[in-house]
């Protein structure tokens, strides 16, 4: 069969003959337009160097360009019932690998080491089952994998969070923990109409490139992020309020107002209003103290 697998006709077909039921608990939305596939695939920047990982191939849609414009392959499906489907759509390509695993629970550093040449760019592209975007997405920044960049489907209000700036209503700890590991970009907005079901939300295509260094440096990450999210606890209030009420018991109200000065940050912004290098001084002069 020479029709691409991501077509309505050919993914029907292949849903009848193998009677396969879409499991909603597990983010099943098959993508039916090619064109859309192979736009994926050039902001993921694939070439015949690339080694690719996909999470979720569905039956194969996005899998099948990856093995054509790819040097190698790797995909993680959960769902046992796909494994003789791609077993089928993806016959003709040697280069593809299926593992049967939750990519939450998987030792992706070991799969990259086992299947890829050090010297090739790795870079992941998917259209991920939307109920776990964000922990997949954090699992790969925060493991720092040997990879280059991550190319994604997801829904598109987390990627408008993602990739949002200072002062905008998106902007939030999700931008500043995404912007932390890498550039983030949105890259394409895609109706409904692409994906067998339809999905109830609209999607956008997000690629991540891989920082070298992080765009600051803190003196501990951990409370950086906790300064972070506690400047965001409630969107209405001001900084000086968010961070007296989280850290109540640790620091009194009117040390907060003296560090916050010393760092040339007025009390009464919002966290909204701050940039990552000011998050990064914040963390820092309040360290320890
Ligand atoms: N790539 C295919 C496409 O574009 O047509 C399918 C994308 S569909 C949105 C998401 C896929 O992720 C499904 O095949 C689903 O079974 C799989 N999946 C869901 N949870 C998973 C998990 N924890 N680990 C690996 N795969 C998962």
């Amino acid at each position: 069969n020479n029709k691409a697998v991501a077509t309505p006709t050919r993914t029907k077909e292949i849903l009848q003959n193998y009677g396969f039921a879409f499991k909603k608990s597990l983010g099943q939305n098959f993508l039916i337009d090619v064109n859309i596939l192979k736009n994926i695939i050039r902001h993921a920047g694939i070439d015949k160097e690339a080694g690719a990982i996909e999470i979720g191939p569905g039956i194969g849609a996005l899998t099948e360009q990856l093995g054509q414009h790819a040097d190698k392959v790797v995909a993680f499906e959960i769902d046992q019932r796909l494994l003789p489907i791609l077993n089928e759509t993806l016959a003709p390509y040697e280069n593809i690998h299926i593992i049967n695993e939750d990519i939450l629970k998987s030792d992706i550093r070991k799969v990259i080491g086992a299947h890829f040449s050090k010297e090739q760019p790795v870079r992941v592209v998917a259209n991920l089952p939307y109920y776990i975007t964000t922990p997949i997405l954090m699992k790969l920044l925060m493991d720092r994998l040997p990879i280059d960049s991550i190319t994604v489907m997801i829904q598109k209000e987390v990627a408008d969070r993602m990739a949002a700036e200072p002062n905008s209503k998106s902007y939030g700890s999700l931008s500043i923990a995404v912007q932390y590991y890498t550039t983030a970009e949105i890259v394409m907005n895609v109706p409904k109409t692409v994906f067998m079901p339809q999905p109830n939300v609209d999607s956008s295509v997000l690629h991540l490139r891989m920082r070298a260094e992080p765009p600051v440096q803190v003196k501990d990450e951990d409370f950086f992020f906790e300064v972070v999210k506690a400047s965001f606890g409630q969107r209405r209030k001001t900084l000086m309020n968010n961070l007296a009420r989280h850290f109540s018991g640790k620091m009194n109200k009117q040390a907060i107002q003296e560090h916050l000065n010393e760092v040339g940050i007025d009390p009464k912004r919002r966290g909204e209003s701050l940039s990552m290098e000011e998050f990064a001084l914040l963390a820092d002069i309040l360290y320890k103290k």
